[in-house]
């Protein structure tokens, strides 16, 4: 692995922990635990003893706070290793406890998030559901006053690590039924699944991520006491968009890590496979295919790390973390279909690396908002300039 002279000491140091870590923990095992669509919460204290599970926490709360690039450079490599491990570090580190970080009372900050940044409890969020992905401002599950708490009915599709989670962040109606307040009407709250009511239903079968947990779950008169709800009942969906915000440049961070070794072993395949008497690398055809496939993979990490320096900076930037997750997730899908070109057939065969990274990589430009909805908030933002502009 090439220094990164434009990380600190101390990144650097983090980026080769996390190579160490993914090397050695991850890449022997990724093939069989995709194969066997297993997921392992064996690894997460692992994550945790690095620290990997509360790198955005403060220290009071067991975390080490180092700030998103420091963290973005480790998922990445994480996702190197293995992208269904990436993606349940993602999805804890960026959405349920950050918005316990923000959002919870600090009794319920004390409650979770040390043993979240040890890796002991599991966060999951849960946003879509049936009728409602992209368009997640219509979901129906509801959460009805019960005296001075609530109880929640209704169902949440595709919820990342939500069989093996400890708690989840749950977005539900809290606006009067009929009421239809849309964005408005909405609340936010912790959910600890040994809560009585929380069912956890069918376990997808997917293309990729084979071995991270994607699961259905319900709420059936699930009962919470007021100190669940995060902070006001109807602010729960902008408290999930803005925590969404940094979950896109995890999935940034996790699309890049998948496009790096597939294009490493590409690499590793041309100098060796020998055709015409010769190795394929020799081929300029061939030779400039690895070169636009590096190309695009340090263009994406310039543009991860520019979103991530403007966060640590105190001025994250929407438009920024778009372009990110737009541009790393259709560069992993570029550059893992590129790989498998340069494997040829058996580029194809399960039997070597690159077929998996493909369809692992597909899913970064769906979830957390598809490519085309970052689009859309790209296309905004540059008419809200101009308006600003007059
Ligand atoms: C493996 C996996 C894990 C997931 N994990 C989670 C999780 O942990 N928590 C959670 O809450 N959700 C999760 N999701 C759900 C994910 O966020 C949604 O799949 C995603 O937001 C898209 O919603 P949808 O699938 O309903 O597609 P739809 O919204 O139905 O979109 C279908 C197509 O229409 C396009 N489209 C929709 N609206 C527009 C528009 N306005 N303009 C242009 N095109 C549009 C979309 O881009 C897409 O191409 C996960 C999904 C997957 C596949």
């Amino acid at each position: 692995m090439r220094r990164d002279l434009t990380l600190s000491d101390e990144q650097e140091q983090v980026r080769e922990l996390a190579r160490e870590f993914a090397k050695n923990e991850l890449r022997p095992r990724t093939a069989e635990w995709d194969r066997k669509q297993e997921f392992h919460s064996e690894v997460l204290p692992l994550l945790g003893e690095l620290g990997f599970m509360g790198m955005l926490l403060p220290e009071e709360y067991g975390g080490l706070d180092l700030g998103m690039l420091t963290y973005l450079v480790a998922l990445e490599q994480i996702a190197w290793g293995d992208a269904s491990v990436a993606i349940t570090m993602s999805v804890h580190n960026s959405l349920p406890t950050q918005m316990i970080l923000k959002y919870a009372s600090e009794e319920q900050k004390r409650k979770w998030l040390p043993a979240m940044a040890r890796g002991e409890a599991l966060g999951a969020f849960a946003l879509s559901e049936a009728g409602a992905g992209s368009d997640a401002a219509s979901l129906k599950a509801r959460a009805e006053r019960d005296g001075d708490g609530w109880v929640l009915n209704g169902e949440k599709l595709w919820v990342t690590n939500g069989g093996a989670a400890d708690l989840v962040l749950v977005m539900v109606r809290t606006d009067a039924p009929g009421e239809r307040r849309g964005p408005r009407g909405i609340g936010a709250f912790v959910v600890p699944t040994d809560t009585p009511g929380y069912q956890v239903g069918k376990k997808e079968d997917k293309t990729g991520l084979r071995s991270s947990e994607t699961v259905a779950i319900a709420f059936n008169d699930l009962r919470l006491g007021p100190e669940s709800l995060l902070g006001q009942p109807d602010h729960g969906f902008i408290y999930a968009l803005s925590s969404l915000e940094g979950g896109r440049l995890g999935v940034g961070a996790q699309a890049l890590g998948i496009a790096e070794a597939a294009l490493e072993h590409a690499v590793d395949y041309a100098g060796e496979r020998e055709q015409f008497g010769q190795p394929i690398k020799d081929f300029q055809g061939l030779a400039f295919k690895l070169a636009d496939m590096a190309t695009r993979v340090e263009a994406s990490r310039g543009l991860l790390y520019r979103a991530a320096r403007a966060w640590d900076a105190g001025q994250p930037d929407m438009r920024l973390s778009s372009m990110t997750k737009l541009y790393c997730s259709e560069t992993a899908l570029w550059v893992t279909g590129q790989a498998i070109n340069v494997f040829g057939g058996y580029g194809f065969m399960k039997d070597y690396p690159v077929e998996k990274l493909f369809r692992d990589a597909k899913v970064t430009e769906i979830y957390e908002g598809t490519s085309e909805i970052q689009r859309l908030v790209i296309a905004r933002t540059l008419y809200q300039e101009k308006a600003a502009e007059v």
